[in-house]
């Protein structure tokens, strides 16, 4: 199974990919969460990736198709993965079909949709454990224990890039760079989407049901 999650900031691709590494036993492979792990480790990639994420902007395709060529060609990706937030632009999609020429290509894109008005709320509102990087709301999936993982204990932060003045920054470059890939994917007959403004249990369910499975 060689999974895309593709979607808006804030469509629930980190919350249903939680679950769904678990469901389709593949790994979840998120560019945002390798960026933040180099950011964490100081390392010369993440301080060129924090300049970008900062201000909303995307990071440029040669970098992120790198690290994504490495990531996929370990050992633990040889049955599948499951790909959240990669790719982001047409460059990287083309790129990404290129790595895949003799592995079969993608066998699905799962596109969580959510109307734009809704993602501001998604995104401030959203808290992440520094620790296990599990992914809560504050109204929406709050923890039982307001600042702290229910899951590991640790600490309940937010996100620098989800303070509003870079929200609605990353939600136009959302518009202008990644919402043609649901096009590319359509003509490619790949693509499935799901109605993301529900609950997360239904939104599951009704990604099961596009994979074939029941979930529900
Ligand atoms: P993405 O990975 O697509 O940016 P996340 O999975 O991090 O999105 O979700 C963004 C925020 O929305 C998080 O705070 C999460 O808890 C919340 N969220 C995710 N799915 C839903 C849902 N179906 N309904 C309400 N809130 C949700
Ligand atoms: P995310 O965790 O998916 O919301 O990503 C956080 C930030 O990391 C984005 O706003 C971008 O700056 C950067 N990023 C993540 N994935 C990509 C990608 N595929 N291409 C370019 N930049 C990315």
């Amino acid at each position: 199974m060689k999974i895309v999650l593709l979607g808006p900031p804030g469509a629930g691709k980190g919350t249903q990919a939680e679950v769904l590494t678990k469901k389709l036993l593949v790994p979840h492979i998120s560019t945002g969460d390798m960026f933040r792990a180099a950011i964490k480790n100081g390392t010369a990639m993440g301080i060129e990736a924090k300049s970008y994420m900062d201000r909303g902007q995307l990071v440029p395709d040669e970098v992120t198709v790198g690290i994504i060529k490495d990531r996929i060609a370990q050992s633990d990706c040889s049955g599948g993965f499951l790909l959240d937030g990669f790719p982001r632009t047409i460059a990287q999609a083309e790129a990404l079909d290129k790595l895949l020429e003799d592995k079969g290509g993608l066998d699905a894109v799962l596109n969580i949709s959510v109307p734009l008005e809704k993602l501001v709320e998604r995104l401030t509102g959203r808290r992440m454990c520094r620790k296990c990087g599990a992914i809560y709301h504050m109204l929406y999936n709050a923890p039982a224990k307001e600042g702290v993982c229910d899951a590991c204990g640790g600490e309940l932060y937010q996100r620098d890039d989800d303070k509003l003045e870079t929200v609605t920054n990353r939600l136009d470059v959302y518009e202008a760079q990644t919402a043609p890939l649901i096009g590319f994917y359509e003509q490619q007959g790949k693509l499935f989407t799901v109605n993301g403004d529900q609950p997360i249990n239904a939104v599951l369910a009704d990604l099961g049901k596009a994979l074939g499975q029941d979930w529900a």
